[in-house]
Order: C-alpha cells, then structure tokens, then sequence
C-alpha cells in the first residue's frame, strides 16, 4: 500500500452529519464547500449516551474549516490556551505508552476510547469525537480521537471567563440548544 492510500481512509458514518444524514458539505462557519478537498477540515460530533438503555443521542455536531478554527483559536485567551496545552502535554505524558500502542490501522478503536482515560464510549455517558478530514476522506495523519465527559469537564474547567464567553458565542451563533440541552455548558474543544 503506498503511504497516500494509507494516510487517507473512507469517513466513518459516526463522522457523518446527524442532520443531513450524509458526509457534512460545508464549514459551519464560513460556508466553505469542504468536498472540493481544497482545504482541511475537523468534524467535531457531541454524544450522550443513556446507559442500560443503549440509545445514543447526538447532542451537537459541526464541521469547521481548519481557518476558521485557527480564527476561534486566536480569539481564545493566551491563558485558556496555555493551560489546555498543559494539561494535554501531562496527561500525554502520563498516557505515552498507551497512546504509542495506538494501532492505526484500526480507524473505530481510535475514536472508541478515551484518548485520556482509554474507557470505551460504551461506559460513557458523554463524549466527544473529532477528525480530521480533507475532501470525503480521513487524514489520518491526524488521528480521529474520543474525549470523554470527564476529561471535558476537566478542559472546561481550565477556560477563563473570556473564552467561555467566546466560545458560548459561537455556540449560540451556530445551534439553538433546546432548553437543558447542554447541561450545565456546552463543552467544546478546538485544538
Ligand atoms: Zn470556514
């Protein structure tokens, strides 16, 4: 298999968008058309599972283009940022091993379990996935990842009150939550 056959890889239908039941077409914020494979992209997608019950609900789901998330990022304060950064860099640190052994071939193990914690969706009752996309395709340069609700409770902690403010910003500009909806806040992630 030549290295360009590896690195791209077919989306996963948990990539898909809830709404359009199919690949998503556009950046969330700008519009973009995202098929052309002119640009890279990341599909983030919010779960909530109800345990014992084994139904899953999607609490939010975008694509964004990496431009327009390189221009949330910017507007985030310098503080959050350091410190998410730090906290990734520590529990990388502490998850080396594991995180070594990730075997990329296997695409659904990746964005199975808790990059943090390793605990599988399936014991979650909230996370999150992320990929990163170019056209209708996966790079896998970029590993697709699954954060667990815990572990988004820990990041969100970490934010100031100006980049909750920023990011609730987006939220509210993109998704109209039905009440309780996002309990007690929408929890995003744009690294
Ligand atoms: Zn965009």
């Amino acid at each position: 298999m030549d290295e360009k056959q590896s690195q791209y890889k077919d989306i996963p239908k948990e990539f898909h968008s809830y709404e359009k039941d199919g690949l998503f077409t556009n950046c969330i914020e700008c519009d973009r058309e995202l098929l052309s494979g002119d640009c890279d992209y990341v599909i983030e997608k919010a779960f909530r599972n109800y345990q014992g019950f084994k139904a899953e609900d999607v609490i939010f789901d975008y694509a964004i283009c990496m431009d327009c998330a390189m221009e949330i990022q910017k507007r985030m304060s310098k503080e959050s940022m350091f410190k998410i950064q730090e906290y990734m860099q520590k529990q990388m640190l502490d998850r080396h091993q594991d995180l070594a052994k990730r075997d990329l071939t296997n695409v659904d193990e990746l964005y199975s379990k808790c990059m943090f914690t390793n605990e599988d969706k399936s014991n979650c009752e909230e996370y999150q996935v992320f990929a990163f996309c170019r056209g209708d395709k996966m790079n896998l340069q970029m590993p697709p990842y699954m954060v667990s609700g815990p572990i988004l409770d820990e990041i969100s902690e970490l934010l100031s009150d100006e980049t909750r403010d920023e990011l609730n910003g987006f939220f509210n500009k993109h998704f109209s939550p039905s009440p309780g909806m996002f309990e007690p806040d929408p929890r995003l992630i744009l690294i």
